[in-house]
C-alpha cells in the first residue's frame, strides 16, 4: 500500500498496490505493520457498511469527542463518493481546513480520518458501497457533527445533494473562533473542476486554499458594492502533475474589459527588444511573418513591425484590442482557439511564429489554444510562450501569482508534455525579468536538438522536487508563515502604511494577509483606468504617483506591492525625493528597506 499524508495532519491518502491476473484483482485493505509505520491506530473496533441506493445522497459529517475519538479507513467497493475530510483538532495549524478526495472501486483508494477530523461524503454513482474501519466502538453521548453547508467552512460540493437525513440538516452552526467567517461565494460565476484540465485524471490534491476571493480585477467605484467571491485553491494533479486552480471563472466577467495596459509598464517595454532578438535569432526566416495571442496593447508587436515584420495581435479585451488596431497594430477582439486559427489561416495563410506572452496560463479551453497555435504554425515556424515559471513561483514562494486569472502553473515537465499532446516540441529557452522571473520557451512542429540552457533547466528542475505534491505542500506552509509575518509587520507601523501596485497580485496578497483599508490608506498605481477605483475586497483607494506625492512625507512607510518591479519603482521614488521606508512583500519572507 502507498501512503501519502495530505494537508490536514494525519489524514492518509491510501492508494491498494493490487495483484493483478486472469482471475481478477487481489488487493490488501489493511496492514497493521503498514498502519503502524504511519502511526495510524491500528486497534479495529467496527467495521461498517454503508450502502447508498441513489446518487447524490450525502451522508453528513460525523465525529466522536474525546475520549472517544475515533480514527477511521474509508474505502468505495462499488459505485463512487465525493468525501470531504474536515480539521476539528482546535491546535492544529489546519483547523477548520479541509480536502477532498474521491473514492471508487477503479482509483482503489482509501482515505484515513484521524482522532478530531470529521468526513462526510456525497455518492457520485447510483448504489455505492462504503466500507468503513473504525478504531472506537460507537458512542451516541460523544457524537458531534457538522452541517454539510455550514458557512464558516465553506464546503465545495461538486452537485447539491438530493438526499439528506432531517438530522444531518439541522446540525447547528458551528462556531468558529477568532475568525470571521465567509460567505460560501458567488455559484453564478465559477464552476469547480474534478478533473485535471490538462489530463482528465481525478486525481487531484490540495495545496492550498486561499479562501473565498473577488476575482482580482473587479475594481469598483463606491464601497457599497460587494465583488463577487469564488474560492481561489490550488491543486495538484497526481497523474500529470500540473498545478492548477480548483474553480475556474466565466472568462468573460474576467477578460472582457481588462485593465492591464503591457505599455504601462517600463520594464514590459525594455524587455520587448530581448524577446524580439531572441525570437527573431531563432526563427528561419528574417522577417517572419508573426501572431500574437493574448497581444494586450500591441506592444510587443510594436517592435516586430519596427523590425519589418507583418503583424496581427489577437486579444478578448475590446477595450484594449480597438486600442492597439488604432494605435496601426490590426488586433482582433476575440478569445483565440481552433476556429479562430483556422479562420485567420485561410484569410492569410499560416504563420512563421505565433508568441504568447503570459497568456497561456490563463486560458481554460487550453486544448484548443495549444491545438490553434499549430495550425497557425508553418511546418518550419516556432512558437514562443512566456510564462511565469512554477519552479519561481515555489522557491520564491510568489503566491500572489495565484488569482482566478492564473489557471495553471507550468513547469517545464508540464508545458512539455502539454505541448508534446499537440505535436509541438520545445527545443529552447530564454529568461525573462516579467512577473518576478519568467521562462520562455521555444518549439517547433519538426523535433529539433535541444539547447544546452534547455537541459540544464530540465535537470535542475527535476533536482528541485517541483513536480512533486510534497514539495507544494512544504510551499504551503511557508506562505501561511508569510501571510503572519507580513500582516504583523504592517500592524507594527506608527501611521497608516501607503501601498504601491494595484495589479492583481497584490489583490491576492492583501485578501490573503487580510490587509485592508484599516492598514493602508491608498495605493498608487501609475495606469490611470484605474484611478478612483477601490481594490476588490480590501477596498483601498488607488490613486496617481503625483496625487501620492502630496500625501508622503519622512514618516510615511511604502508597501511595495509591485516588489517585482522595485528598483524602477524605488528609483522614481527616490528621485522625487521620497525618503521613507520601503516593506517589500516579496520574494520570500518580507523586508524593511530604507536606503
Ligand atoms: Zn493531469
Amino acid at each position: 500500500m502507498k501512503f501519502t499524508e495530505l494537508k490536514l495532519g494525519g489524514v492518509f491518502k491510501i492508494e491498494a498496490e493490487p495483484f493483478i491476473d486472469d482471475r481478477g484483482v487481489f488487493r490488501r485493505h489493511f496492514c497493521e505493520k503498514e498502519f503502524s509505520e504511519h502511526n495510524i491506530a491500528t486497534k479495529i473496533q467496527q467495521a461498517n457498511v454503508s450502502e447508498n441506493k441513489y446518487i447524490h445522497t450525502l451522508r453528513g459529517f460525523h465525529y466522536q469527542a474525546e475520549p472517544s475519538g475515533e480514527g477511521k479507513t474509508l474505502s468505495c467497493l462499488r459505485g463512487s463518493i465525493f468525501d470531504i475530510v474536515v480539521d476539528l483538532r482546535t491546535k492544529s495549524p489546519t483547523y477548520m481546513q479541509w480536502i477532498s478526495i474521491e473514492l471508487n472501486p477503479e482509483n482503489r483508494m482509501s482515505v484515513h480520518i484521524p482522532p478530531g477530523c470529521a468526513n462526510a461524503f456525497l455518492t457520485t454513482a447510483e448504489d455505492s458501497l462504503i466500507h468503513y474501519y473504525c478504531s472506537e466502538s460507537y458512542t451516541p453521548d460523544a457524537e458531534k457533527g457538522v452541517r454539510f453547508d455550514d458557512p464558516a467552512f465553506d464546503f465545495i460540493w461538486p452537485f447539491e445533494p438530493l438526499l439528506i437525513s432531517e438530522k444531518d440538516l439541522n446540525i447547528p452552526d458551528y462556531k468558529k473562533y477568532g475568525v470571521t467567517s465567509v460567505s460560501s461565494g458567488d455559484r453564478r460565476m465559477f464552476e469547480t473542476i474534478h478533473h485535471c484540465r490538462i489530463c482528465d485524471s481525478r486525481q487531484l490534491n490540495e495545496v492550498i486554499n486561499l479562501g473565498n476571493q473577488p476575482p482580482a480585477n473587479s475594481l469598483y467605484n463606491d464601497l457599497s458594492t460587494k465583488p463577487p467571491l469564488v474560492p481561489l485553491r490550488l491543486l495538484f494533479c497526481e497523474e500529470c502533475t500540473t498545478v492548477q486552480l480548483g474553480e475556474s471563472v466565466d472568462p468573460e466577467y474576467l477578460f472582457n474589459d481588462y485593465l492591464w495596459v503591457t505599455g504601462t509598464s517600463d520594464m514590459a517595454k525594455e524587455h520587448r527588444n530581448y524577446f524580439l532578438d531572441n525570437a527573431l535569432s531563432r526563427s528561419n526566416k528574417a522577417c517572419p511573418t508573426v501572431v500574437g495571442i493574448g497581444s494586450n496593447d500591441g506592444t510587443f508587436l510594436e517592435s516586430f513591425k519596427n523590425a519589418g515584420c507583418q503583424v496581427l495581435g489577437i486579444d478578448p479585451a475590446k477595450n484594449i484590442a480597438d486600442e492597439a488596431t488604432e494605435n496601426g497594430i490590426p488586433t482582433i477582439a476575440e478569445f483565440f482557439n481552433e476556429d479562430v486559427a483556422n479562420r485567420v489561416c485561410s484569410d492569410q495563410g499560416k504563420v512563421d511564429m505565433v508568441t504568447a506572452r503570459n497568456v497561456i496560463p490563463h486560458v481554460k479551453e487550453i486544448h484548443s489554444v495549444i491545438k490553434g497555435m499549430g495550425i497557425l504554425l508553418d511546418d518550419d515556424g516556432i512558437g514562443v510562450i512566456e510564462f511565469h515559471s512554477g519552479g519561481l513561483i515555489m522557491s520564491g514562494l510568489h503566491y500572489d501569482s495565484i488569482y482566478h486569472e492564473h489557471l495553471f502553473y507550468f513547469s517545464l515537465k508540464t508545458i512539455t508534455s502539454l505541448l508534446k499532446r499537440h505535436s509541438l516540441h520545445i527545443f529552447d529557452l530564454t529568461t525573462s525579468p516579467i512577473s518576478g522571473g519568467s521562462w520562455v520557451i521555444y518549439f517547433s512542429k519538426d523535433i529539433r536538438p535541444k539547447s544546452s540552457a534547455l537541459i540544464k533547466a530540465e535537470h535542475e528542475e527535476k533536482i528541485s522536487g517541483l513536480n512533486n505534491y510534497e514539495t507544494w505542500l512544504e510551499f504551503s506552509k511557508k506562505v501561511k508563515k508569510h501571510s503572519e509575518e507580513l500582516k504583523q509587520l504592517i500592524l507594527n507601523q506608527k501611521t497608516k502604511v501607503l501601498a504601491y501596485g494595484a495589479s492583481a497580485r497584490s489583490s491576492t496578497l492583501l485578501n490573503y494577509c487580510e490587509i485592508d483599508f484599516n492598514h493602508i490608506s491608498s495605493i498608487i498605481d501609475k495606469n490611470p483606468m484605474k484611478h478612483g477605483l477601490l481594490t476588490p475586497g480590501t477596498k483601498i483607494p488607488i490613486i496617481s504617483f503625483e496625487k501620492a506625492l502630496d500625501q508622503i512625507n519622512e514618516e510615511t512607510v511604502i508597501l511595495l506591492l509591485a516588489w517585482n518591479l522595485s528598483n524602477e519603482v524605488m528609483t522614481e521614488l527616490r528621485e522625487s525625493n521620497y525618503t521613507g521606508k520601503f516593506i517589500i512583500p516579496l520574494p520570500n519572507m518580507p523586508k524593511v528597506v530604507n536606503q
